[in-house]
């Protein structure tokens, strides 16, 4: 069983004619978890239930947590999501919909995922939102689709929090013999832990994340993102959360799908027409999605500028 959807590859006429090239767009917030998430969480809760778990624990409040309790639902185990007390009543009322079990712990999301990985019994499988090999495999099926139906982008603009979307993507386009595709590597001001490691060398740890695209806000990325990069071409790109925001309210009125900043950075790059897209005539946009915000909030998010 696969748990998610194919989704579908469009050509924006609103985005080319803007940019001046050919802009595909991946639309990932179409999955019925809300994001690409479903793509590699969907594959590790499946093969962790074939390898016996019983219950799925996870500790994101966000897209994360609610591919889990999806995934959950489907196979029909039990999952509890564990979350602190900053986590917003829609994001709780979206994973009791998906019939999840919410413990709410803690100030901060350390101390919910301290609580979450001390809850693990024997036939419990604990699934991280970014940092695991199966969440790659599950998420490069993105681009196994894009190539099957005959595009082949020149280019790859995604969003980057952990690090997994990045890590999936890569290994998506190496598996499909496109290794020489660019990647463009977005993320807001206040998250940008990827930037923070191409400078250095190496996973650093922001001191602290301050962005509304919560969804981007790890303050480490993953081993293997730093790793890929050195042999995929990877450029990083950072935007700012009005730019992402307001990405994400023309991104309304162009294709009719709401989504998170977090989706709207990627989108911003085209929006504001960055010069890092310049070179390339057919890029791919990864509509990332996002469920946890609404259009009346991305709209109070401008008000409060
Ligand atoms: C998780 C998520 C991201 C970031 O993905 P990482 O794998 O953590 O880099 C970006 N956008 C949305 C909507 C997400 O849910």
């Amino acid at each position: 069983m696969q748990l998610h959807l194919n989704t579908p590859l469009l050509n924006s006429r609103a985005l080319s004619q803007l940019s001046g090239s050919n802009i595909w767009l991946k639309m990932e917030a179409l999955q019925p978890s809300g994001s690409f998430k479903i793509r590699g969480v969907g594959l590790a809760c499946q093969t962790s239930f074939e390898q016996g778990a019983r219950r799925f624990i996870s500790s994101s409040g966000g897209n994360a947590g609610l591919a889990v309790a999806y995934a959950g639902r489907l196979l029909g185990v039990p999952v509890t999501v564990v979350v602190p007390e900053t986590t917003s009543a829609r994001a709780r009322e979206l994973l009791h919909l998906e019939q999840a079990e919410v413990i709410v712990h803690g100030a901060s999301w350390q101390e919910a995922n301290q609580f979450a990985l001390s809850l693990r019994g024997e036939s419990d499988a604990f699934i991280h939102p970014f940092d695991d090999p199966l969440l790659w495999r599950g998420h490069a099926t993105m681009i196994d689709e894009v190539v099957a139906s005959g595009v082949r982008p020149d280019a790859v603009v995604l969003s980057v929090g952990g690090g997994g979307l990045l890590s999936g993507v890569i290994e998506g386009l190496q598996r499909n013999g496109l290794n020489d595709v660019p990647v463009i590597a977005v993320e807001t001001e206040g998250a940008a832990s990827f930037r923070a490691a191409t400078k250095a060398g190496r996973a650093v740890e922001l001191e602290r994340i301050s962005t509304v695209s919560t969804s981007l806000g790890a303050k480490k990325v993953c081993e293997q993102a730093i790793r890929l990069a050195g042999r995929h071409p990877v450029i990083s790109e950072v935007v700012s959360d009005e730019q992402a925001v307001r990405a994400c309210l023309q991104f309304i009125d162009d294709h009719r799908v709401v989504t998170e900043p977090a989706c709207g950075a990627s989108l911003a790059c085209v929006y504001q027409q960055r010069a890092v897209l310049a070179p390339f005539r057919h890029p791919l946009v990864i509509v990332c999605g996002g469920a946890t915000l609404s259009a009346q909030q991305l709209h109070d998010l401008t008000v409060g500028e």
